[in-house]
């Protein structure tokens, strides 16, 4: 089984020194994916100094497993997020996650980065009829939270479908070589890159932080843990589901298949997402699915056999040239955390991003940027890091009578909204790393 994602075939790493002396910085981030080297363009454009700790290399953490696609919406669809917020916090969500997606478009265009972006349409479809009534709430609930969503009557959906709708303009981009391409544009004075340089340890003092590393230490007056879930003892670790997703490439030779991103219920209410791709004459169409929480059904090969039986019965393709498998974090309230992680504390997290954190990722480096510059972001608020809500964790929580605790998970939310309120005392406050 291989567990390299196609995206490595057309990687485009740069080669970056490990760190091996102990260093000063404004900011040091804590890994190299779309989080840390978008945090990274943001701050030293305004003139910070920053240095990116990256343990393996860059690009090549989650990011390199993801599915490459860029829309406004969400994984999980707009009608959980209806059981949980009213249409101002969906319509929020949407401009929040637009404006990251166009600053992406803008970074491809400004720095002429090689990463196939693609303006693209997005498509939710349901491969039988039991499945029309899914289509038709998100149809709903799109529009509602001003999504401009139509009715796709003959859309070029090149798989059967008995209802489907389209978002015209959202994207897709080869992400490995979008975040390799980014880290490489944006070298300059006050931008240190270090590979295979591992953190250990996160300690927040009165006035800096001192990160070390497996090769020398960086003091900063800033860290920012872009490390997809944050390492070491996390309090938002108990809010967060770990999730195993997986997925396929499968040459697709000279066949025609129309660009967009293809989202689908089909038997069973399972959904498959697949998207076609090429570069330099290469043509793959990748499907992705089968998630399952991590700890529970892990027959890996299953799943790629699932997903193996689904591209031959839909696209007719038999051959597979490269399988995977991605983790990703989904939060307990449907928001990612982003921000700073106490409300005195100068160590920012960003994580819960679902499968949605390309785009939420570069949200992310849009707010934390925007905080450590003192000129806070009109989303920092809403994905606010160390928000108290127990209630959002678990629906079931909303529709019982106020006052009665039930889920561990709101019990959870309600333990950590205390400690949230605690004051910090940074001189005791340390995170040991193991990854
Ligand atoms: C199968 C799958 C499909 C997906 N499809 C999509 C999609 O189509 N669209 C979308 O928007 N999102 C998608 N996602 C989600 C998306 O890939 C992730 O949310 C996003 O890439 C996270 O980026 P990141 O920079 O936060 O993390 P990463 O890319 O994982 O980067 C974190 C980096 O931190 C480094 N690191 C970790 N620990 C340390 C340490 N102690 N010291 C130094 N460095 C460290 C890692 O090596 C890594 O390079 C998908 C995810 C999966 C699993």
């Amino acid at each position: 089984m291989l567990t390299k994602s196609v995206w490595n075939q057309f990687a485009s790493p740069n080669t970056y020194p490990s760190l091996n002396n102990d260093i000063t910085a404004d900011v040091a981030i804590i890994g190299g994916g779309v989080t840390g080297i978008s945090t990274a363009r943001l701050l030293t454009q305004n003139g910070l100094n920053v240095v990116v700790l990256e343990s393996m290399k860059v690009g090549g953490g989650t990011t390199s497993h993801s599915s490459g696609n860029l829309y406004f919406t969400v994984d999980k669809n707009l009608s959980q997020f209806h059981d949980k917020y009213d249409f101002g916090v969906i319509r929020k969500i949407i401009t929040s996650r637009s404006a990251a997606l166009n600053q992406i478009e803008e970074w491809v265009k400004e720095f002429f980065l090689d990463c196939d972006f693609n303006r693209v349409p997005w498509f939710l479809y349901s491969g039988i009829a039991d499945n029309n009534s899914k289509i038709e709430s998100e149809y709903t609930y799109a529009r509602e939270a001003d999504v401009p969503v139509d009715w796709a009557e003959a859309a070029p959906v090149p798989l059967s479908f008995t209802k489907a709708v389209e978002v015209k303009n959202q994207a897709q981009v080869n992400p490995m070589r979008y975040v390799q391409e980014l880290a490489q544009a944006i070298q300059s004075d006050n931008l240190s890159i270090f590979e295979n340089t591992r953190v250990t340890n996160v300690n927040e003092h009165k006035d800096h932080i001192v990160i070390e590393t497996t090769g020398g230490t960086v003091t900063a007056q800033y860290a920012v843990h872009a490390t997809h879930t944050p390492k070491g003892i996390n309090i938002l670790q108990t809010l967060l589901g770990p999730y195993r997703e997986y997925g396929i490439a499968c040459p697709a030779g000279d066949k025609h298949f129309p660009e967009g991103i293809f989202w689908g219920y089909h038997e069973d209410g399972k959904k498959f997402s697949s998207l076609i791709y090429e570069r330099n004459g290469h043509r793959y169409v990748l499907v992705i699915g089968e998630p399952h929480k991590v700890g529970q059904s892990e027959d890996s090969i299953k799943a790629i056999r699932n997903l193996e039986a689904f591209a031959e019965k839909h696209y007719g393709l038999t051959e597979v040239a490269f399988r995977w498998g991605g983790q990703h974090y989904r939060p307990a309230d449907l928001l990612p955390y982003i921000g700073s992680e106490s409300k005195t504390s100068n160590v920012f997290v960003a994580t819960g991003y679902s499968t949605d954190g390309l785009v939420y990722g570069t949200l992310a480096g849009m707010i934390i940027a925007g905080e450590i510059s003192e000129t806070p972001n009109e989303w920092a608020g809403l994905y606010n890091a160390h928000r108290f809500t127990p209630v959002k964790t678990n629906v079931a929580g909303r529709r019982r009578t106020v006052g009665s605790i039930g889920s561990s998970t709101e019990r959870t939310g309600i333990v950590y909204g205390i400690l949230q309120s605690l004051p910090s005392c940074r001189e005791c406050r340390s995170g040991s790393i193991n990854h």
